[in-house]
């Protein structure tokens, strides 16, 4: 009890600054079992770790095709740290693992690779998830599909080559839009080659109208000698019925009083081709004459319309030779359907030699200097509509048959025939 009592006694008369040393033993133990504790738990039990699996951002432009998606994993840990305290793998080997694409999907499947967002999603697979609970942290990407012409700038539009959309349609998000040769966005209607668009304030198209259906039957309906006495009437028929037609004109013929009647031609559609300046027959001509006779008559043309010279010519008497080929340069239109509207002179036998062969790809011959051919214009214009026919000029139908017109080279129909 004394002993006891004596050693209660040293307790009690314990100087202070030995006390403050128990306790930082008791604290530096503490400390020591807590790091202990955490160095096991990051080393055996893989706390603190983090493997970041993320999926890279893509963009692509329309058009293109989809990109391989790429996974990369990674992480801040080190390669040789334990993942659990059970098994030997370590963070490198999840890494590795995951950089050959193995424990986990990756998607993305849009539809249709029009321009927009698209979600690139990864999926860890049951064993992934068990492996790393906790440790895992997935980064989805998204797949960028830009628009395959370009992108707005202002009101205009920019190309990915950093021009300008100009005379050329885009279309943005599901809308059509049309930029002119400054490369301005259009509004309200314009009519381009054989369709007519109407475009809304914003400028995108809220109507397109085809003038012209290319997979439907037409024929080229040819005046030669005018312009005449009665060719006015004859484009009222012809702008009655929405229908083109092609004049072969004489130069000679275009004079002050019948001047507006070319501007008229262009101004419904149709075309003025060149029938030389006097009617001569070309084959017996010198170069020179002919030449003159040929350029006259542009000329003329042109002065009169202000719009642009006859691309085509019709010669006289369809008379040709090669001398004639080379010196007129310009492509010689033939016809295959022959009316003998002058030798008739009669409007129902004009109809009649049209439609009892008529046939997609026609060109017809008339000479609209004649009564009978103009009153049979009223009965034929309508019925060959009627037939299914589209009336359309010679450049049209070529354009539409896909025929590229060569200078020199002669034409009966398109397609030609054998
Ligand atoms: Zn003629």
């Amino acid at each position: 009890m004394a002993t006891m009592s004596s050693k209660g006694i040293e307790i009690g008369t314990e100087t202070k600054s030995g006390k403050n040393k128990k306790l930082f033993i008791i604290v530096f133990v503490l400390l020591a079992l807590l790091g202990a504790g955490v160095f096991v738990y990051q080393n055996f039990f893989g706390g603190n770790i983090k493997i970041v699996l993320r999926a890279e951002m893509l963009s692509i432009i329309e058009g293109e095709e989809m990109p391989q998606l790429v996974v990369n994993a990674t992480s801040k840990s080190e390669r040789s740290r334990r993942i659990t305290p059970f098994e030997e793998i370590t963070v490198g080997d999840i890494l590795d693992q995951l950089n050959n694409n193995e424990g986990y999907e990756v998607f993305c499947e849009p539809s249709e690779l029009l321009e927009g967002e698209y979600p690139i999603e990864i999926a860890a697979g049951h064993t992934l998830k068990q492996e790393l609970r906790g440790k895992l942290i997935i980064e989805h990407g998204i797949l960028t599909v830009k628009n395959r012409y370009g992108e707005w700038a202002g009101e205009r539009f920019k190309r990915h080559d950093g021009s300008h959309v100009q005379e050329d349609f885009v279309v943005w998000q599901g809308d059509k839009y049309y930029f002119d040769a400054q490369g301005d966005k259009v509004v309200g209607e314009l009519k381009l080659s054989y369709t007519v668009y109407t475009f809304d304030e914003e400028g995108k198209v809220i109507s397109e109208i085809q003038l012209i259906d290319p997979t439907k039957p037409m024929v080229a309906l040819t005046y030669d000698d005018g312009p005449a006495g009665r060719t006015g009437e004859l484009l009222d028929i012809l702008e009655e019925n929405k229908a083109h037609a092609t004049f072969f004109l004489i130069g000679q013929n275009i004079n002050d009083e019948n001047a507006h009647l070319l501007k008229r031609m262009i101004d419904i559609g149709s075309e003025i081709g060149n029938h030389s300046w006097s009617h001569p027959d070309l084959s017996t001509l010198e170069e020179e004459m002919i030449k003159q006779q040929v350029e006259d008559t542009n000329g003329r043309v042109l002065a009169v319309t202000g719009v642009s010279a006859p691309m085509i010519m019709r010669l006289p008497y369809g008379a040709v030779n090669s001398k004639v080929r080379e010196v007129v340069s310009m492509p010689l239109i033939f016809w295959n359907i022959d009316t003998l509207d002058w030798k008739y002179r009669d409007e129902q036998t004009i109809v009649d030699n049209v439609m009892n062969v008529v046939k997609d790809g026609d060109i017809i011959l008339m000479h609209d200097i004649h009564d009978e051919t103009i009153e049979a214009a009223k009965i034929l214009i309508p019925t060959l509509q009627e037939a299914g026919y589209q009336l359309v000029t010679v450049s049209e139908l070529a354009d539409l048959r896909g025929v590229t017109l060569e200078s020199g080279v002669g034409y009966l129909s398109f397609p030609e025939e054998e």
